[in-house]
């Protein structure tokens, strides 16, 4: 028998904002522990929740961007649960009415080309609701320790349809949903500081069967690839128990990154009740079309959108999009330099080869880069016009890399502008020799410096753009059968 595997996924995305879900106090990593908390994080009586409005403002954005319909209405529920990382012993979150239904996130199917764009599909999402983090505990030898500073934080929730296929496709969809994210300045999605985090539910089927068979929901997965290789280890570990004679348990496991293992860490009969009811503190909140038309407006081009113009607008290879694309401010900066230079292609390979590699090799960020838009185009356009050779050109490119200096000026003190014609810099050469007769006598009698004598009159002549050391050469021949 032939199984095939359905998954769906649940991602937690931390949302940017300045303070936290419903409270002023700010919401940031790597403070020192529990010194972001206020009386609204801690639970202490009398204080009272007050919306974030940025953080749902980020969300309808989030939606947008994925295509969900925004409701028009949403509101706050308590999720009730005892737990320590939790000082209310609630957590708010919407339940039956999220503020994004529907839409979806496009992924490039596996298994493509590297040299050409793949197919692509639509995963379909079910919501995105918003709630708030709670705070961390670590366990130790000496007893558990609790960290509030993430409590409170606002924390999105995205769910997809269980419409994903195989291990690779939940791969593709996490990296496609974290480059939209990282577009729309919703979230950084650093999984190593928890920014996003991802449950998946994995089941099996008979190829061709339509119902849906138990899933099991695997947590922990701290990492895109961790999530990949956890759920192609359930999905082989789910066909071993079904073709054993066995049957799926609905349950939760843990997968172990560094193991490579999972065990079950708790059945459908412990499944939580949470017992949902609105939040008397908080009111409902109407986003009206005004509102959403705001946000829309300052909306950027999805990514795959952006990969798609730029090879039908620039002609500029799927090798080098798939490097720009990701990063919105690379390819802002390639947008900018193919404007400038009028030649977008060789703008791309400076950019995706050159400039990388050089950032790398400085451990740099381009934010910090001294090589600006400008630069590579002026360096384009020189190439492009003959006036300095491809190995020159990389040398004005480590030059400019270090000094920020223009390309033109580094070509220039360099002297290594091949635009010149030989013929007519010998020609301004024999000018200056014969103009000045007495210098020619020095030279000749071994006064090496009065060379420089001639220098003035040809780099005059040639408008400053000779290469100076082309002219030295030039000069000694022909002092030499003078
Ligand atoms: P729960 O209430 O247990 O969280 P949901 O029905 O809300 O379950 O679904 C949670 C996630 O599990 C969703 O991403 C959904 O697509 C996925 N899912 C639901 N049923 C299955 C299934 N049989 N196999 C794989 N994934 C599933
Ligand atoms: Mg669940």
């Amino acid at each position: 028998m032939n199984y095939e595997a359905v998954i769906g996924l649940e991602v937690h995305v931390q949302v940017r904002t300045a303070s936290k879900m419903f409270t002023r106090v700010a919401a940031g990593f790597g403070a020192p522990e529990n010194s972001l908390t206020d009386p609204v994080v801690l639970a202490l009586p009398g204080a009272l929740p007050v919306m974030n409005r940025e953080a749902l403002n980020q969300v309808v954005k989030a939606g947008l961007m994925l295509g969900c319909a925004i409701a028009p209405v949403c509101k706050w529920d308590r999720k009730n649960y005892f737990y320590p990382d939790s000082p209310k012993n609630y957590q708010i979150s919407q339940y039956d009415n999220p503020i994004c239904v529907g839409g979806s996130v496009e992924i490039e199917l596996p298994g493509a080309s590297r040299n050409v764009m793949g197919a692509h599909r639509a995963v379909a999402l079910t919501r995105i609701h918003l709630e708030e983090d709670v705070g961390k505990l670590t366990h130790g030898a000496g007893g558990s320790l609790i960290d509030f500073n993430r409590a409170g934080t606002p924390l999105m929730e995205i769910v997809s349809e269980p419409d994903l296929r195989s291990a690779d496709e939940a791969f593709a969809y996490l990296t496609a949903l974290k480059t939209i994210m990282i577009y729309g300045g919703i979230s950084d999605c650093d999984m190593e500081k928890g920014q996003m985090r991802c449950d998946a539910n994995v089941s099996i089927r008979p190829v061709g069967a339509t119902a849906l068979g138990t899933k099991v929901e695997l947590k922990n997965l701290n990492s895109i690839s961790f999530v990949r290789a956890g759920i192609a280890h359930e999905i082989r570990r789910q066909v071993s128990v079904v073709e054993r004679g066995g049957a799926i348990v609905q349950e939760t496991r843990d997968y172990d990154g560094q193991t490579g293992a999972s065990q079950s860490l708790r059945s459908k009969e412990m499944a939580h009740d949470y017992r949902y009811f609105p939040d008397p503190d908080l009111m409902p909140v109407r986003v009206d079309e005004a509102w959403k038309a705001r946000i829309r407006a300052g909306c950027p081009e999805l990514p795959f959108d952006k990969q798609r113009r730029f090879l039908s607008e620039y002609q500029v290879p799927y090798t080098i999009t798939s490097v720009l694309v990701p990063d919105r401010a690379l390819s802002d900066f390639f947008e900018e330099a193919a404007r400038l230079s009028g030649k977008p292609q060789a703008a791309g390979n400076w950019i995706a080869n050159d400039l990388l590699r050089e950032l790398g090799r400085a451990g740099i960020p381009l934010g910090a880069s001294r090589v600006r838009p400008a630069h590579v185009a002026g360096l384009v356009k020189l190439v492009e016009a003959g006036a300095i050779p491809g190995p020159a050109a990389r040398e004005v490119f480590a030059a400019m890399m270090e000094t920020g200096e223009a390309p033109e000026v580094i070509v220039d003190r360099r002297g290594l502008r091949a635009g010149t014609d030989a013929g007519e810099l010998e020609q301004w050469c024999r000018e200056a020799l014969a103009g000045d007769a007495r210098s020619v006598a020095d030279f000749k009698a071994g006064k090496d410096s009065a060379i420089n004598a001639f220098k003035g009159p040809v780099m005059r002549a040639a408008k400053g753009k000779a290469n100076p050391k082309l002219v030295d050469e030039t000069l000694r021949r022909l002092l030499r059968d003078a």
